[in-house]
Formats: structure tokens, sequence, C-alpha cells
């Protein structure tokens, strides 16, 4: 299988489906076609029947072998890739057998060195696939593509494996945060799904964050400096005020696990005017209300000095928690745990300080966990995939099609 899985992610990778924020069109890019239309051939060719939307979402059936009703499983990867690097003349390099030691990336000066990123001393013996030093790889989420696909071919060539319906879904522009956007939940009609979208080897992902952004906007009043005593409002040091009154140890730098976060991103102006954007983020739904609250409080605290209330606060929320929709339904939980153990994979369950698609997905009606890819390092030069725990990957795929099956799942 490791050929297959190689031959696959390097045809896969080197197609540029690099998705664009500024784009309000979906998908964002229309290149994210040409790996959609390809993988649509490919599953025609193994007689899996696809249906494809005008948005770009790729939907396919594989269809039950058995005569008794089980759970519609999915299976679901995005196509493209971060718009954070260079994602054009993807050139991936093979390495057989990696000896654990630092890895020169093509004639760049980068190096993908252990000494940086100690999970690669996870990956010794393995075959790796990463890049010339000169763009990303796109193993985010190709690696999840790939490893979708050669499950559905494995089934296909191993009809003694029982399984129920199978739907599959290739979806466009998660690396922008669209990827559920026009996700056609009823149309995709499945009982609960997997993103094959995570990383290390083990990782079951069912906590994220829960997410908002804030845009705080403060308006001054510009007076010739000389005669400002009294009139002179100063925007900057409006947005200054605010941002001090937050608490100074939660930001990113200095959380981690369950710890939550006010992150500015962004502070720009002048005196008559100064904008600062905000991310918001906890897994505790409370605490992530509370944030948002603070936000205002602070907000009237200033506002309270002045007439004509000069900071404006505009919050937006993000995505939730899938934790809140997916802990009720242990069973989507237990079943990919059940398959873990019996392939000796140790589960990571570890919240992630981020979100998915299925932290969209889940509130969408449609509960989706995340499952490792055996990539790292997304979004930049350092990108690498192990085909070997890909190859595991795709195991864990079929085993939960074959836990469902058997178990004769009592949803
Ligand atoms: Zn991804």
């Amino acid at each position: 299988m490791k050929a297959q899985l190689i031959d696959r992610l390097t045809r896969y990778v080197k197609i540029d489906t690099q998705s664009d924020p500024t784009s309000s069109a979906t998908p964002s890019t229309n290149k994210q076609w040409d790996l959609l239309n390809l993988l649509a051939q490919e599953l025609e060719q193994m007689d899996v029947a696809t249906d494809i939307d005008d948005n770009g979402y790729l939907f396919a059936t594989l269809e039950s072998n058995i005569d008794y009703d089980v759970p519609t499983v999915g299976f679901l990867a995005h196509v493209d890739t971060s718009p954070d690097f260079n994602a054009t003349n993807v050139n991936p390099q093979l390495i057989e057998s990696y000896d654990g030691e630092a890895i020169k990336l093509g004639d760049t000066s980068r190096v993908l060195d252990p000494a940086v990123f100690p999970e690669l001393s996870n990956l010794k013996d393995h075959t790796l696939m990463i890049t010339d030093g000169t763009s990303l790889l796109g193993a985010d989420d190709k690696a999840g593509v790939v490893e979708i696909m050669e499950a559905i071919q494995y089934l296909l060539e191993h009809p003694e494996i029982k399984h129920g319906k199978i739907r599959i879904g290739f979806t466009p522009d998660e690396e922008i945060g669209r990827g559920p956007h026009k996700f056609d939940v009823k149309r995709f009609n499945a009982d609960f799904a997997y993103t094959m979208d995570g990383s290390h080897f083990g990782e079951l992902q069912y906590e994220s964050f829960n997410a908002a952004e804030a845009t705080i906007t403060c308006h001054g009043v510009n007076v010739h400096p000389g005669s400002a005593k009294n009139a002179m409002v100063n925007a900057i040091k409006l947005g200054e005020q605010f941002d001090s009154l937050l608490p100074d140890a939660e930001v990113p730098e200095r959380t981690d696990g369950y710890e939550g976060f006010y992150h500015l991103m962004n502070f720009s102006g002048n005196v008559e005017k100064a904008t600062l954007q905000y991310i918001i983020r906890d897994h505790d739904k409370k605490q992530f209300d509370l944030r948002k609250k603070r936000m205002l409080e602070i907000r009237d605290d200033i506002n309270a000095h002045f007439e004509n209330y000069p900071v404006k606060v505009d919050i937006h929320d993000q995505y939730y928690n899938m934790a809140e929709k997916i802990v009720p339904l242990q069973h989507i939980i237990d079943i990919p745990k059940r398959v873990f153990a019996k392939l000796d994979i140790t589960p990571n369950t570890e919240p992630i300080r981020g979100g998915t698609d299925g932290s969209q997905l889940s509130y969408m009606g449609l509960p989706t966990p995340n499952i490792f890819t055996g990539c790292g390092n997304f979004h930049g030069p350092y990108e690498y995939a192990s085909i070997d725990v890909m190859e595991k990957a795709v195991q864990v795929i079929v085993g939960i099609v074959e836990e469902v099956a058997n178990n004769n799942n009592d949803n």
C-alpha cells in the first residue's frame, strides 16, 4: 500500500489548490476545481457514484454490502492548501527510512531539524515526504484526501470486509475558515462523520475552542496640540487603555491546555481613529461568554468618561467547541477508540487549541471528530508527511466502517 500512497500523494500535492481569503467566491479559487474534478473522475473510474455541487463540495457514496441497517458514516477532507506560504510548483522529496537526523531542504538554507521539531524523532525509519524548501507541501490536507481514496480502493478490493453505507466529502476553503460555509448537511446525509485533518499519530480530537473575533473602534477628536487642553481625545490612547484593561496573562503566549485568551492581532490608527482587532478563545462556554462580556464592560467603563461614547465594540462568534455536540454521542468517540486499540494505537484526545471543520459541522447537525493524518508543520516549507502513519490512518478508516457494521451499532 505504501507505494500507492506515495504515488497518490505525489500526484495530488503537485496540483496547486491554494485558497484565497480575499475572494468571496466558493471555492475561493478556481484552481481547487483541478483537484476536485480529478477526484470525481478517479471515483467514477472506481465505480463510486459522485455528486458535486456548484460550490465545489464533492460527495461520493460507497454503498452498503450488508443486508441490515447500520448508521451511515462520513469521511471528510479538504482539498485547498494554506494561503500563508508559496504553494506553486510543489516539488515533493521522498526520504526512505529516515535516519532521525536534520534534513537540508533542497537548495535552500532551510533545515528540517529534530532539534527544532522534536516530533520528528518519533518518525525514525519511516518513509517521509518533505518539500524542497521553496513551498509548502500541502499534505494538509491532501494526506487526508489520499487516505480516504486509498481506504475506498481497499474496501472495493476486499468485498469480504462488511460495511454499511459510507459517504465521502471533499471540500474547499478550509484554510480560510469557510470549509463548512456551504456544506449541505442534508445532502451529505450521514449520521456522523470524521475529518481526516489532524496531525500526529494517534490524534483523536473532539474538543475545540469556542471562538469569536472582536473589532474595537476608538473615535478621537483631533485638535491642534497647542490648544488641545480639555478638547483633544487621542484615539490611540483610548485603544491602549482598552488593551491595558484586559488581563495580562490571558494571551496566547502565556496560556496552554484548557486556558483561554484574548489575542490582539492588529492595532492601527492615529489621533482621530484607532482600530484594534482581537480573537477570543476559550474551551469553556461560560468563560467564553464572560470574555465577550468583559470587553463590553471595558467599553462602558471608558465611555462613561466621555459624552459621545468614543469606543465601539463589535463581536462576532466564529465557531463553538464541538465537544458540546459530540460528547453526548459517546459511541462516535468509542468507535475509533476501539479501532485504535485493535491497531495498537494510543489515542491522544487532548483538546485542540483551534478549530476544525468539525467545530462548525457538529453544530450544523453532523457530529464530526477529527483524526490524525500523519503530517506535521502545516502551512509552511517544513511541512512533512509520514507515509507509514498515513498507512495507519487508512487502516483506521477501514476499521471504523468495519466496527460500525459488526456492532450493528445502536446509535
Ligand atoms: Zn487542514
